[in-house]
């Protein structure tokens, strides 16, 4: 861990003010899958037990003997049980009425789009499963999937959690060498990708880079093909080692029996973002995993039988993982599923899927709040919203300007946001309101989920007094818990326990406030230290999301020799708002306004864009190599390189 510690002293005395309250709806209270307000409560008395009742709701070949050994900080829940997790997700369905229930609505960036019920996913996930046991995958083997967001996605990872093979699932939009290095790390001996992928229009050439990464990859024998974008793949079939999806599938058996599985056996390994650095393999297993995505999707969206859900995240990412398969699946939902990009063909697209498919429950990122923030309220607005009654967000601490943005344009002032905190490590949402109980705050995340234990500490891991900053922890063991780092205990035990020892350190900054609502304040390594008070990147980027002209900001502390550290803020505008240095002087004069003098930007750069990672979150650590003018760091995560490069360019230039 880099950057300015949080100083055990000071406290974050720049603090913006957020009074507005959002009690939950009448009617939604009424109705709520969640309705008791002593949850929270009656959970915390009894953890285990409240894990417990949880758990009866999966469908167990043989139930658990022991609920949890925590054997700090390795834990193990549900011992002695099993189950299958695809036969959760649908055998129990298609023995119902939902067997003709849409599980997905998929929606191609380019073509026809598709209905998949709970039996079409049924047969094609036991087929896939029997195509990937006849290339001699068995349980425990690992296999790595690098594909787009198309329904044979969810279905190879159903297929490999029906033969008890352990996935990895690679974000389509990573190179060759990311590629590479998942394969080689998980050891897999298959590869299952598809020709292409569409993205805006053109074509992403998955199977080339599979190609590429191969060569560096001796343990891969098989590679699966996908027909997604056919004549327009310039990719090949390598004899004997490539094999058409389609082919596999009209020769495999029809049924595959679902392996029973421990408990404690590995569903998959996913690598996390790599906003704060090189990426973590992390493990998530069996029974806790889905113990956990399965109440919280039920709890925090509030989803009914009758609902449309769509999650607009990529399945790449933990939270397509928990929310986009897992999840909701388990609990017999309706999803949205689309491949393309928001802005494609017209940056109205995510609105005019809402409007196609009547979307109820939404879900996406405070990044794409903030871009269509920027695009303007317009394509919104040309789209009936009205299906609509439950929004949320996760992937980093939204602005409160960005939250009343989404509840008045997105949300037509009617439906409650859920602002959800969690991690790839945590597999499941950890701080959120529940829509029909908590009233919510706009850029507080409100409390932890019934059952979950979290506190804000200082270096001493003593709690902080209401409205301190600290370092968010997590004091209980949770079932949905990462089970460790992939072939790297030592990784897993320095990156989360050596700081405390007995608390789980997220390496998030936050503060409680008066009513124990945690507000997020961003990663720890990004808290910056100015004439010794520590302040928060979040808070100022809010002060400045809250001027009309800002959509976007991201601040650091870059090192300066009077103050220790100096606030450079990079501002991205609203579409056709003009910049210069009058503007920068009134945005310096609007953040003193709001949070104070201490709080007021030292230099301010105009951007269109900031430098994200693929999943979409700010790398502020980029930005202070910038500032600093070090060399950049790990770069391998960066969605659009260009970005950085041309912000280092003008950022130079400007010093000059
Ligand atoms: P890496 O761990 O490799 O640096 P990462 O932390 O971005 O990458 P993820 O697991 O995808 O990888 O992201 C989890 C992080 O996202 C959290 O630790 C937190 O910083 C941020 N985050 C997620 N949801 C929220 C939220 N609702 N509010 C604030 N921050 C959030
Ligand atoms: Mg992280």
């Amino acid at each position: 861990m880099s950057g300015a510690p949080i100083k055990p002293s000071a406290s974050l005395e720049a603090l913006l003010e957020e009074n507005r309250r959002f009690p939950p709806p009448p009617g939604f209270q009424k109705h709520a899958n969640q309705r008791d307000p002593g949850i929270h409560e009656r959970a915390s008395r009894d953890v285990e037990g409240f894990w417990a009742e949880q758990a009866e709701s999966l469908d167990w070949i043989k139930k658990w003997d022991r609920l949890l050994e925590w054997n700090l900080p390795w834990a193990k829940w549900f011992l002695g049980g099993q189950l299958n997790v695809s036969s959760n997700c649908l055998d129990r369905h298609v023995k119902t009425w939902r067997r003709n229930k849409a599980a997905f609505y998929w929606e191609p960036e380019h073509g026809q789009s598709q209905v998949l019920t709970y039996s079409d996913l049924y047969r094609e996930v036991n087929k896939f499963a029997n195509a990937l046991k006849d290339l001699g995958v068995r349980k425990g083997d690992r296999v790595t999937i690098y594909m787009g967001m198309i329904p044979e996605l969810p279905i190879s990872m159903l297929a490999c959690s029906r033969i008890g093979a352990p996935h990895s699932v690679v974000f389509g939009g990573f190179s060759s060498e990311s590629l590479a290095g998942r394969i080689n790390d998980a050891e897999s001996r298959v590869v299952v990708t598809a020709d292409g992928a569409y993205r805006r229009g053109t074509i992403v050439p998955l199977k080339q880079n599979v190609d590429a990464a191969l060569e560096n990859c001796p343990g891969a024998e098989h590679v699966v093909v996908v027909d997604r974008v056919g004549e327009k793949s310039k990719a090949g079939l390598v004899e004997g080692r490539d094999h058409r999806w389609n082919d596999l599938m009209e020769k495999a058996d029809s049924y595959c029996p679902p392996e029973p599985m421990d408990s404690e056996d590995i569903l998959y390994i996913l690598y996390t973002s790599g906003t704060t650095g090189r990426p973590k393999g992390i493990v998530h297993t069996t029974a806790g995993y889905l113990v956990g995505v399965s109440t919280t999707h039920k709890w925090v969206f509030d989803v009914k039988d009758e609902d449309v859900y769509w999650c607009t995240a990529d399945i790449g990412w933990v939270t397509g993982h928990s929310y986009i398969v897992y999840g909701p699946l388990a609990n017999g939902t309706t999803s949205v599923m689309y491949e393309g990009a928001p802005d494609w063909p017209d940056k109205d697209r995510f609105w005019s899927n809402c409007e196609k498919y009547g979307v109820n429950i939404f879900y996406t990122a405070p990044t794409a709040i903030r871009t269509f923030m920027r695009w303007g309220a317009e394509h919104v607005k040309k789209h009936d919203l009205s299906s609509l009654r439950l929004l949320g967000t996760v992937g980093e601490p939204i602005n409160p300007e960005a939250w009343m943005w989404y509840h008045e344009v997105v949300g037509g002032e009617r439906c409650p946001i859920v602002d959800t905190w969690w991690q790839t490590e945590t597999g499941m949402i950890m701080i959120t309101p529940l829509a029909g109980i908590t009233t919510t705050k706009p850029g507080s995340a409100t409390v932890p989920f019934p059952g979950v234990e979290a506190g804000v500490v200082d270096e001493d891991g003593q709690p902080v007094p209401p409205g301190r900053g600290g370092f968010l922890v997590l004091k209980k063991p949770w079932p949905a818990m990462l089970r460790g780092i992939w072939r790297d205990p030592e990784r897993y035990v320095k990156t989360y326990w050596s700081r405390y020892g007995n608390l789980y350190f997220t390496g998030d900054g936050s503060k409680i406030d008066e009513d124990g609502y945690f507000w997020l304040l961003g990663r720890v390594d990004d808290i910056m230290l100015i004439a010794g008070h520590n302040i928060s990147t979040m808070e100022v980027e809010s002060a400045l999301v809250d001027h009309p002209d800002v959509a976007e900001a991201a601040v650091i502390g870059r090192s300066d020799l009077i103050t220790g550290q100096a606030i450079t803020a990079f501002v991205t505008l609203k579409l056709g708002r003009a910049t210069g240095s009058d503007k920068a002087e009134e945005l310096k004069a609007h953040v003193s306004k709001k949070i104070g003098s201490l709080a007021r930007p030292k230099e301010i750069l105009f951007t269109a864009d900031l430098p994200k990672t693929r999943s979409g979150k700010i790398m502020r650590r980029l930005l202070r190599d910038v500032a600093e003018g070090r060399a950049l760091g790990d770069t391998t995560t960066l969605a659009d390189p260009s970005v950085i490069a041309t912000l280092k360019q003008k950022y130079e230039g400007q010093e000059a």
